[in-house]
């Protein structure tokens, strides 16, 4: 039996983040299972791809969805369809032409994911400053070459930044669309719908491999029919530009069950579970010298979910933070946390398996030198 041990790759756990260097999820069974189901039959891909589509429109009420292998790649596809709209001749001119190919964006928008505007042969085109942006500067960076606006959602971003309400005003004046990245944005829920219908932007991006527990390769393209039609246009099956993305059948049953799942939990329950985890946390850390356990929150995405915070004083602990992060990750099992520059920790109970929450609390103990004995 193949298994990551058989491999002699050790599975860790995750109390840092849905990252993709870490695995991004893991997946529930239900999802596994359409997975499965799917992987049985041969299909019509294009038919399959709109049909899967509608569903998570409805579910997430838009008015169309495509499904893409990620986050990124749904900035790739959907902006080669705001440069090239379902037109098959301004698609065989990729990447350079058609001229329509400048994408604007906040300069405290700016994050490790835009190349992926390049890879769709746009041209970053940035506005304001990492603290503040004026309407007119908005105004200034629009013309005749302006294929959308990429505005990358979260309240982390917001300080250096135009409202989305106002971008899309200002944008949609001069019929510019806006590309809303959510990839992190879950929970709340109403997200799903939020970007879109409540703020007036003409696609939302979602990571399906996140918090949604959807396969690792998947992201929710939503928003506007006109502009969903011409990210079909440029994506697989057929042999275009965004060809080298593709999602299999498999991936769009995955998701599509993976939404269903997501929009039926009660995700109240679950805050009350992760509140519950880090006040344990803090009760089994409060006597620690030279550590300060406390809740953080909102999380790294301005996610309503509340992490654990470590703060060390190394002359009294005896440790510095970043040693403590890779004391953990070198321990057995493996425990990924979270550096917070610059003397602390950040552990998140949302991603873990029962059981797991009582080891992490164990293992700090034992790193931070007490074994469990109060002082
Ligand atoms: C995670 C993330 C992405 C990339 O998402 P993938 O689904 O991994 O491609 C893009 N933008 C933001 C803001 C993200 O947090």
């Amino acid at each position: 039996m193949i298994s990551y041990e058989e491999l002699g790759v050790t599975p860790l756990i995750n109390a840092d983040a849905h990252l993709t260097a870490l695995g991004g999820s893991t997946m529930p069974d239900e999802v596994i299972a359409a997975m499965q189901r799917a992987s049985k039959s041969f299909v019509d891909v294009v038919e399959l791809q709109e049909s899967v589509g509608r569903r998570i429109a409805d579910l997430t009420h838009n008015e169309a969805c495509y499904v893409s292998s990620g986050a990124a790649a749904g900035i790739v596809l959907s902006v080669l369809a705001c440069r090239t709209g379902d037109d098959v001749r301004l698609v065989s001119q990729l990447p350079d032409r058609p001229p329509k190919r400048e994408v604007i964006i906040h300069s405290s928008h700016r994050i490790p994911y835009d190349p992926a505007v390049r890879l769709a042969g746009g041209q970053l085109v940035t506005i304001g400053n990492a603290m503040q942006t004026f309407f007119w500067e908005l105004e200034a960076a629009i013309n005749d070459r302006t294929a959308a606006v990429l505005f990358v959602a979260g309240t982390h971003l917001a300080g250096g930044s135009l409202s989305l309400e106002d971008t899309v005003a200002i944008a949609h004046r001069a019929r510019v669309p806006v590309i809303v990245d959510a990839a992190a944005q879950l929970p709340p829920i109403e997200n799903l719908w939020h970007f879109t219908r409540n703020a007036g932007a003409d696609i939302a991006l979602f990571s399906g491999g996140k918090a949604l527990g959807g396969p690792q390769p998947t992201g929710l393209i939503l928003g506007r029919s006109d502009l969903i039609r011409a990210c079909a246009q440029n994506g697989a099956p057929h042999q275009r530009f965004a060809r080298a993305m593709k999602t299999g059948k498999e991936e769009m049953l995955g998701l599509l069950a993976a939404v269903d799942r997501y929009l039926k939990l009660d995700h109240q329950s679950l805050g009350r579970q992760y509140e519950q985890t880090v006040a344990e946390w803090i009760g089994r850390l409060a006597d620690i010298k030279g550590v300060v356990a406390e809740r953080a929150y909102p999380n790294e995405a301005a996610q309503p979910i509340p992490r654990l915070r470590l703060r060390l004083d190394a002359a009294v602990c005896g440790m510095f933070a970043s040693d403590l992060v890779a004391k953990l990750r070198a321990g057995h099992p493996p425990i990924a946390i979270a550096f917070d520059p610059p003397d602390a920790v950040l552990v998140t109970p949302d991603m873990l398996c029962s059981g797991e929450d009582e080891t992490i609390a164990c293992r700090l103990r034992d790193e931070l030198g007490r074994r469990g004995e109060p002082q």
